[in-house]
């Protein structure tokens, strides 16, 4: 899809949703925004937060990077776009809620099992990528190498776990989570099918969301 298109596509917007939403849009001006949870996933152009949670502006403050992971709590991290969002989420909105969302077929959870030329093109994602180490070791200590479909599936699901933790380094997520004020939860979403898990740490596993209600 090409800009030409996106410009035409945003017409439609205007002119329909623009429409529908314009009081909403105005009263998130007026008033401000003020989301109740922050929701951070991969970049990946099938993983579309609002769409797959049928939320409006205003409803979720979202951060997606590669392989939606968490940098560990570090303040001499060079790494701070994610920390900042999740910095301001918590000091300045007071979110409830924290959503780390994975999903099947990551291209970052594949890209960890390759080798990424060490060359100025790409020195960003290399460095970025060693965020996936952890997962990479979990699923490989629990599955193996011999059945590549269930190795990805245990990558996917141990970086949700492996970014909450990274999220619990935190002070401010450590300590409203211990306060009560925050509630993290890990997902994990199927983008072939639309289907949602959710991490259920007592039971150390994903389970269907349908469990969840
Ligand atoms: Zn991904």
């Amino acid at each position: 899809m090409g800009v030409e298109t996106l410009i035409q596509s945003h017409k439609r917007f205007k002119n329909e949703y623009g429409k529908k939403y314009i009081n909403l849009f105005k009263e998130l001006v007026d008033k401000g925004q003020s989301p109740k949870t922050l929701f951070i996933s991969c970049s990946d152009s099938r993983v579309v937060p609002n769409l797959i949670t049928m939320t409006r502006p205003g409803d979720l403050f979202v951060t997606r990077n590669i392989g939606n992971f968490v940098p560990p709590y570090d303040p001499e991290c060079e790494c701070s776009a994610t920390p900042a969002v999740i910095e301001y989420a918590l000091v300045h909105l007071n979110v409830e809620n924290i959503i780390v969302c994975g999903h099947t077929d990551c291209g970052a959870c594949k890209a960890l099992y390759y080798e990424i030329p060490d060359n100025e093109e790409e020195v960003h994602l290399r460095r970025w990528l060693r965020f996936g180490e952890d997962a990479k070791i979990q699923a490989l200590g629990l599955v193996g190498t011999q059945d590549q479909a269930t190795l990805m599936s245990a990558t996917e699901k141990f970086n949700v776990i492996e970014q909450i933790k990274n999220l619990l380094t935190y002070p401010a997520v450590k300590r409203k989570v211990e306060e009560g004020e925050l509630f993290v939860q890990g997902w994990y979403y199927h983008t072939e099918s639309g289907d949602l898990e959710y991490f259920n740490p007592v039971e150390y596993r994903f389970l269907p969301v349908e469990e969840n209600v």
